[in-house]
């Protein structure tokens, strides 16, 4: 059948034109509007657009040039003659293969924004600017030129300059040419004026490959540690994508089970991407990969975008084995991608909180589902999210129940807080027993970390003498203080109440909001301890590159005897001197307005006492707490995750909460605190009733004022959907975001599987 007789009329001109074999690329935009728009693509550019690659396309009546990603090239829909002409190619090399197309594209759609600005947002800039890349002119010699060589009559020089050439076995740089034939550049500029020399412009890239670092063999397994890579090594060979979560406490060796897995992964002739959070990227967990491998890049925070470039170049050709980096690494173009592993995989880190706002694990989960291979979570303290997945049989279960080489768990105990403040016996933040330890730990030569994880704005409202917290009624979380008008507010459902005067429980009346923050505690430290080196470690005190690191080798050389400090000094950290960790007060992230306040302490709790007991000498834990009987406290106590989780997800469940139920928050801000009430309010009744109507078991909470009401001088107020099924919540989401009143003050986000309540 010709073409022709498709058409059983006089074909119109547009349609002719479509027969023919016409391109159409079609091209989402980094900003609005966001696209996808078609173009035809010009005969003079075809074979330099294809699906990844940026184009330079004509928009509006202005035919404004706007640069745009090109996902997917095809034939013509059917209106090819009505089309623009795609203006030009942006990039030599596609920027991403179809994996990360196909990936970005399901971010869009799950995280409710555009294709364009997701490309955006994970293509690093560095590599888009093509940063650290110089252009280069390479010579050769035609073969034509070559065949009449000896026919050639040309002053000595040159003929010298251009049997050199030829000589070479690969092209070379003018100066390189220069070189070798012993002449200045006129000989060769000559033979280029007279066409027997060619020269071609290449952008080439300097890179520097880290040293190579001293190889170290693989450890010998213990019989559980085996048994786990069995199972690894079982979902390898299936060729299909399954999801393993490794649950090993703290110091039973996981990262060992990663790096023989990944020998695997690697002598099969893939790559594997190493997710850990950016706090772990520490030169010790660098070098444990770079001692086992090859061909290993890290990719951290600090680096330069040449830097950026040049590792995603060698990645993507396939040099690379072993990718290790924080979140965003999960989009590394690896060609032949085997594995992801995803340490501390409960991590909040690899939720980002900005635009896309995606959650590493999911990503990770979703390209391993992608490119059928196995992911594996791994944790101390899994997510309860991972550790629902796996009771419900969706992830399977790996465990590693005990530390390496039989050692023992630190023991920990609880100082009761309450009865400190009843005896007035201290002052401050350290308690008795606990400066006693301090010193004793001291003494013998040990190291100490002392974990104060106080974060600024939330103060709960609590009775010094029994440790009571105000709660809300229909929520079971704490209601925060507002100074004004002295009130107590839930920041789910916005129930308010008056700040109790004596304390509903005990009837104490000094009921306070208080904090404590790690200066403070370092103040106090120095005070308690004035001969003794100490050093503080918060966002604060890390804001200069390379300081965490710094702070951490001094720590390991022993010029710090006391590491005091936030979260930052709970994660990951192996250092077998360290013989005491205290927790100054466990109760800082438990009463927070946030349903994961449990989750998190547990988790905390338990991480930070992982840190000690890792050498000869052993360790020991104090936790200081008003709340001692608190469940997530007494789990930690006793390194206890499974009974954690089994107190714990019923109270999900009766809540209605994640993981049980899927949610998605949304946050409206805006100069005008009545304006942004009003729009949250009339948001919140269209999703109220777009929820009626299709998905009428799932609801609405709120608007209420975030917790965090005000932020950079914009008022906050916040919704949570929750239901059954993520899906019935985007659907909500996207049919009322069309409809909403546009006003320029006034901007909203959704933010899908939220991590951050306030
Ligand atoms: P985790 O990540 O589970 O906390 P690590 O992988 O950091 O534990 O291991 C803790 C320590 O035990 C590390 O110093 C590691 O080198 C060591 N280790 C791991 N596996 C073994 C083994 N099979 N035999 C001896 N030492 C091991
Ligand atoms: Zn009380």
């Amino acid at each position: 059948m010709t073409q022709r007789s498709l058409f059983d009329h006089e074909p119109d001109p547009w349609e002719l034109d479509a027969l023919g074999d016409t391109l159409v690329a079609s091209v989402v935009l980094p900003e609005e509007p966001f696209g996808p728009f078609d173009y035809r693509v010009p005969d003079r550019l075809r074979g330099q657009v294809a699906a990844g690659h940026r184009v330079r396309v004509p928009l509006g009546k202005a035919n404004r040039l706007v640069v745009g990603y090109c996902v997917r090239l095809g034939p013509p829909g059917g209106h090819a003659g009505r089309l623009k002409d795609v203006h030009s190619a942006v990039d030599p090399e596609p920027l991403a293969g179809p994996a990360i197309l196909r990936l970005t594209e399901w971010m869009a759609d799950y995280y409710l924004c555009r294709w364009g600005q997701v490309l955006e947002a994970v293509i690093p800039a560095g590599v888009r600017a093509q940063a650290g890349t110089r252009q280069l002119t390479y010579l050769d010699v035609p073969t034509e030129v070559a065949a009449r060589l000896s026919r050639l009559e040309l002053p000595p020089k040159q003929l010298h300059a251009l049997r050199t050439l030829l000589g070479s076995p690969q092209p070379l740089t003018p100066p390189e040419l220069a070189e070798r034939a012993q002449c200045t550049q006129a000989p060769i500029s000559q033979l280029r004026r007279k066409g027997l020399i060619r020269a071609t412009v290449r952008r080439t890239m300097d890179g520097r490959a880290e040293p190579p670092a001293e190889r170290l063999p693989h450890l010998q397994l213990n019989d559980q540690q085996q048994a786990a890579l069995d199972s690894i090594l079982a979902a390898l060979r299936s060729g299909q994508h399954s999801t393993l979560l490794l649950h090993g406490i703290t110091g039973s060796g996981k990262t060992e089970v990663y790096i023989q897995a990944i020998d695997q992964v690697v002598r099969d002739g893939r790559q594997a991407i190493v997710l850990v959070p950016e706090i772990s990227l520490t030169p010790q967990t660098r070098q444990r990969f770079r001692s086992r491998f090859d061909h290993v890049a890290v990719l951290h925070s600090m680096l330069t975008g040449p830097e950026r470039h040049w590792h995603w170049q060698r990645i993507a050709q396939g040099e690379v084995q072993v990718v290790v980096g924080a979140r965003s690494a999960v989009f590394a173009p690896v060609p032949r991608l085997g594995l992801i592993v995803l340490d501390e995989e409960h991590d909040a880190s690899f939720k980002q909180d900005k635009l896309p706002r995606y959650h590493a694990r999911d990503v990770a989960l979703q390209r391993a589902r992608l490119e059928s291979i196995p992911l594996l979570l791994g944790s101390a303290t899994p997510s309860l999210e991972s550790w629902h997945q796996a009771g419900q049989g969706e992830y399977r279960l790996l465990s590693l129940p005990q530390r390496v080489e039989n050692r023992p768990l630190p023991d920990v105990a609880a100082l009761d807080l309450r009865t400190e403040y009843r005896s007035r016996a201290s002052r401050g933040a350290v308690s008795r027993p606990l400066h006693r330890a301090i010193e004793q730990a001291l003494r013998d030569d040990g190291q100490v970390i002392l974990l104060l994880n106080r974060r600024g704005f939330s103060t709960s409202i609590q009775c010094p003498a029994c440790g009571h917290v105000v709660n809300c009624p229909d929520c079971d979380i704490a209601l925060t203080h507002h100074a004004e008008g002295d009130k107590a507010v839930c920041h789910y459902c916005d129930y308010q109440t008056r700040v109790p005067e004596r304390c509903p429980e005990c009837r104490f009346d000094g009921i306070r909001f208080s904090g404590l923050g790690t200066q403070k505690l370092e103040r106090e430290i120095q005070r308690r301890f004035p001969q003794v080196p100490s050093l503080r470690v918060d966002s604060d005190t890390m804001r200069r590159p390379g300081s965490h690191e710094e702070a951490l080798a001094r720590f390991r050389r022993g010029e710090i005897k006391i590491l005091l400090g936030t979260q930052m000094i709970a994660k990951g950290l192996d250092f077998p001197n360290v013989t005491l960790v205290g927790v100054v007060n466990a109760d800082t992230a438990l009463h927070l307005p946030d349903f994961r306040a449990s989750e998190r302490t547990f988790q905390l709790v338990t991480q930070v006492a992982g840190r000690t007991g890792r050498g000869e000498k052993g360790g020991r834990v104090l936790v200081q707490t008003f709340s001692p009987e608190h469940p997530a406290i007494q789990a930690a106590l006793r390194h206890d995750y499974l009974r954690f989780a089994a107190q714990e997800l019923p109270v999900r469940q009766r809540h209605g909460y994640p993981p049980v139920s899927a949610m998605i928050r949304i946050i409206a801000r805006g100069p005008r605190e009545r304006a942004v009430e009003q729009f949250a309010e009339l948001m919140g009744q269209r999703l109220r009733d777009a929820l009626a109507s299709a998905a009428p078991d799932h609801r609405l909470l709120g608007p209420a004022p975030a917790p965090v009401a005000k932020l950079r001088r914009r008022y906050r107020f916040h919704m949570l959907l929750i239901g059954p099924r993520i899906a019935a919540l985007q659907q909500a989401v996207r049919s009322v975001s069309g409809q909403l009143p546009t006003d320029d003050e006034i901007q909203w986000v959704a933010d899908v599987d939220p991590l951050d309540m306030q």
